[in-house]
């Protein structure tokens, strides 16, 4: 696992003021992300308080040396997936480099300062060109709770706690935060209709997950020993893995999640690294008393008693009805990523264990995660017990599903002790209607 090292110093501060005290990006986060500005080109970027570190300009300026020198030539590129795709080293000789370049004591800050500009001037992109994505289910709370919607007696299913689920999602339809989604339109059929109609979804919900970009991958064939997933991993992400409840339930038996999910996935731009994260990892929940011990191949000690993350997640949607009565966006939901069942490593090596080769930039979701209660549920679905119980807002509205107009808005941060908080920046998206479409 990560070393801690001096860019996790709580006392380390950046020379751009904006960056101390930043509720998501002090200097002790570092992400990185594709952004433009104007008619530029998109090249990479380092979140720094409300500016971006240009690292194609700091290259011109030779601010560089060595493993560093590399690491940011690849990561000034358009998109991601060389750099993600060198590894802990070099992210790390970036990751230290950076930390100095914009360190209040650094040497070089004129040089630095001509490489920032102020985010609200830029776009931010797709950090990767994702060539493959992958949705898990390891947030059992939300496993529990659907399966309950479903299967009173039997909410989980027998294979849940022996094999960590996934299925292969839609790539082509991962957006970057703040574009819109369209409601689908698709088939379902209610369970007392005769016949399915075609329509604009009614029951249109988000799903509350983290993305975990592949850094190094694996060759065709060759799996993915547990001791070795961390070095695979990337970064990460938020998700939302937007999904369409009246098509899902028609269409979802007997392969799984189709239409109802591949309209839309959107991701936060930034990348935080398992850097950036070290200080906050944690053991892994310890098992129910009587759950099976995870097979050989997905156990490994370090794993169990690190590779899970203190990260809190947080949901709000903003409606025409809040933003007209200039009342703030209304909280759904707290939830943390110790909820998951499994660890990103164990995604990680049971993807690969068949053969499947991951390659750099590939993206996997960890699923829904929620935590025991309705005040942690990562769903519609969930928070309004399968869309019977209204959501009661500040502005008079009420919300079973999401209405158009809606903006949902995740967050994470992660707390520690003697650690500075660091967030993931927002991953939002606005509901535009549906196309116009004759029903059948
Ligand atoms: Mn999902």
């Amino acid at each position: 696992m990560s070393i801690l090292d001096e860019t996790h110093a709580p006392k380390l501060r950046s020379f751009v003021a904006t960056a101390n005290g930043h509720p998501d990006f002090p200097i002790q986060n570092l992400p990185i992300g594709i952004f433009s500005r104007g008619r530029a080109e998109r090249r990479g970027g380092i979140a720094i308080g409300d500016a971006i570190f240009d690292i194609g300009l700091a290259l011109q300026s030779d601010l560089f040396q060595g493993e560093a020198q590399e690491a940011a030539e690849t990561a000034a590129a358009s998109e991601l997936n060389a750099f993600l795709g060198l590894g802990t080293s070099a992210r790390i000789a970036l990751r230290r480099r950076v930390s100095a370049l914009l360190a209040a004591d650094s040497s070089e800050r004129p040089q630095v300062e001509a490489c920032l500009h102020q985010s609200s001037d830029c776009a931010m992109h797709l950090p990767a060109r994702i060539g493959d994505y992958t949705d898990f289910y390891v947030g059992i709370h939300h496993a529990m709770h659907v399966g309950q919607l479903f299967r009173p007696d039997n909410p989980l299913l027998p294979n849940y706690k022996h094999v960590p689920i996934g299925y292969h999602g839609r790539a082509s339809s991962i957006l970057a935060s703040g574009t819109a989604i369209r409601r689908p339109n698709g088939q379902t059929k209610t369970p007392d209709a005769e016949a399915p109609t075609y329509g604009p979804s009614r029951r249109l919900d988000y799903e509350l997950e983290i993305g975990v970009f592949v850094g190094p991958g694996n060759a065709l064939g060759e799996p993915i020993a547990i001791g070795d997933a961390a070095e695979h991993i990337a970064g990460f992400c938020l998700l939302n893995d937007w999904s369409a409840r009246d098509i899902q339930a028609w269409e979802y038996q007997p392969l799984g999640p189709f239409l109802a999910k591949n309209f839309a996935s959107t991701i936060s731009p930034w990348v935080v690294s398992p850097e950036a994260l070290a200080p906050f990892r944690i053991a892994q929940t310890p098992r129910e008393e009587g759950d099976p011990q995870p097979l050989p191949y997905l156990f490994d000690e370090q794993d169990q008693r690190q590779g899970a993350i203190d990260l809190e997640l947080e949901v709000a949607v903003m409606t025409e009805g809040l933003s007209r009565k200039g009342l703030p966006p209304h909280r759904l939901a707290l939830s943390n990523t110790r909820h998951m069942y499994w660890t990103v490593a164990q995604m990680i090596t049971h993807h690969a264990s068949g053969g499947c080769n991951l390659q750099p930039g590939d993206l996997l979701g960890s699923g829904t995660i929620s935590g025991p209660d309705l005040a942690a549920a990562g769903s519609l679905l969930e928070a309004t017990e399968g869309g019977k119980s209204p959501i009661r807002l500040a502005s008079g509205e009420e919300r079973l599903f999401l209405e158009d107009g809606d903006e949902v808005v995740f967050t994470a941060r992660v707390r520690r002790d003697g650690y500075v908080t660091i967030g993931f920046g927002s991953c939002r998206g606005k509901v535009l209607p549906a196309l116009h479409t004759l029903r059948s």
